[in-house]
């Protein structure tokens, strides 16, 4: 049994999407890099949710079991990295923290913030057989 380690990164807009929905995507980019990269079956998936991204962690985890039954990643291990959000704020001039997509600046208070990172979900690494 030869382990690889196949990193890679991947954006998924999880805009008003649904985390079994998020789960099919995750497994149709699976099976691509399967297909491209050579590997018969998925041992351990890393995804990295954003704080500010939506994604219902616990939701994630429940659906993933369901939607890789079967599939080349059947009974893989999803290990959940959990990504800050941060934001840049227009008054202070600085990237800050924030919980909440619509959360206010916690320096100076003011809700002219944009988002910098932490709104979105990638798979970052498999670990294939
Ligand atoms: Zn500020």
């Amino acid at each position: 049994m030869i382990k690889i380690v196949v990193v890679f990164i991947l954006s998924i807009e999880p805009n008003s999407m649904h985390e079994m929905s998020l789960c099919e995507g995750v497994l149709d980019v699976i099976e691509d890099s399967a297909k491209a990269q050579n590997f018969k079956k998925v041992s351990q998936i890393f995804l990295e949710i954003g704080n500010l991204s939506g994604v219902e962690i616990e939701a994630m985890k429940f659906c993933f079991a369901a939607v890789m039954r079967d599939s080349i990643a059947d009974k893989a291990k999803l290990t959940i990295i959990k990504k800050e959000g941060l934001a840049w704020c227009m008054k202070c001039a600085k990237k800050v923290k924030v919980k909440q997509k619509f959360d206010k600046c916690p320096d100076c208070g003011s809700y002219q913030l944009q988002i910098v990172s932490g709104d979105e979900m990638k798979i970052k690494e498999l670990e294939v057989e």
